[in-house]
């Protein structure tokens, strides 16, 4: 028995939120020294080709590394990085070290080898203009083509100042860099968004996937998100594919690409290294 359990004050304890102020009194000085001491580190994970199966393309995904080899998922301190603002920074190391790999590949792979790299882009950082110039400065910096570099933002990122991010993203285009709308169906969903933000692809999220193979219902939500993303000229990605039989509707369906542990899960570049040639 502890004192709160006594206390009438426990109508108002939360223990979610208790957890969320102590992860961020904790995590926080963590972070920054984190970031000073580069324990942030990005895995890759293969997109496909939905019917030929081949890797198309890859998401970089943020791996925080502990010096004791434990990892913090991103779930934990993607959210407190964007509390405190520290995402900015973490925003920023991604970039440039996706353009780093990029560059690296091109050099191994050689320049007819056709791959691209999205990054996940915190819904904060769509407003503000320096993004531009951070992608602009990272793509010189490695002499890399922006064919290479694709970016991605959540609905929530549409939200706040849309006119604002529209105008970032439209410059981001005029650049040659591709977009893709992450986590779709989930949120803020408004298919206005898809006329508003023209973004060129459509990730749907793992939601979406995880019954699709037992509930005929799912089966067609996913066939008609998919044609809408079709009719309006995106490419579709599907995320959090699992299984065989998944993968058999979405070839009916005619998802472009494939995202999953079915196929392959995230991993450090030297894993990428050995399937990818
Ligand atoms: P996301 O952008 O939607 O990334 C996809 C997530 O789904 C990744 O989780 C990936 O590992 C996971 N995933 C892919 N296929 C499967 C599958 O078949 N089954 C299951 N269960 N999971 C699958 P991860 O790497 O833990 O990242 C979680 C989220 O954290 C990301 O979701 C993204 O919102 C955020 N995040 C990750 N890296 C970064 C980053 O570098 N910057 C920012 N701002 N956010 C990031
Ligand atoms: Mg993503
Ligand atoms: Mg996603
Ligand atoms: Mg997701």
């Amino acid at each position: 028995q502890t004192a709160l359990d006594n206390d009438i004050g426990i109508a108002f304890y939360d223990p979610e939120l208790h957890q969320s102020n102590l992860n961020k009194f904790h995590l926080e000085p963590k972070l920054k020294e984190a970031i000073r001491n580069r324990e942030l580190c990005l895995y890759y994970q293969p997109i496909v080709n939905t019917i030929t199966s081949e890797i198309e393309t890859f998401e970089a995904l943020i791996r925080w590394i502990q010096p004791d080899g434990s990892f913090i998922t991103p779930f934990k301190f993607i959210p407190l990085a964007e509390e405190t603002g520290l995402i900015f920074d973490i925003d920023s190391f991604v970039i440039d070290e996706t353009c780093n790999q990029i560059s690296k590949w091109i050099t191994k792979y050689g320049p007819d080898k056709e791959f691209s790299v999205g990054v996940n882009i915190s819904a904060k950082h769509w407003v503000n203009p320096s993004l531009i110039k951070e992608v602009d400065s990272a793509l010189r910096k490695y002499n890399i083509p922006s064919k290479y570099l694709k970016l991605e933002m959540t609905e929530s990122a549409m939200v706040d100042d849309a006119n604002a991010v529209k105008k970032i993203v439209s410059i981001l285009k005029s650049m040659g860099i591709k977009i893709a709308l992450d986590d779709f169906g989930t949120g803020y969903s408004s298919l206005g968004y898809l006329i508003e933000f023209p973004v060129d692809i459509l990730k749907v999220d793992k939601v979406f996937v995880d019954d699709l193979h037992t509930e005929n219902k799912r089966q067609k939500l996913m066939s008609h998100i998919l044609s809408i993303a079709n009719s309006l000229g995106m490419k579709s990605i599907v995320e959090g594919v699992e299984h065989v039989q998944q993968v058999e509707i979405l070839k009916q369906f005619s998802c472009d690409q494939i995202q999953g542990y079915y196929f392959y899960k995230p991993m450090p570049p030297v894993e990428i290294e050995k399937i990818f040639n």
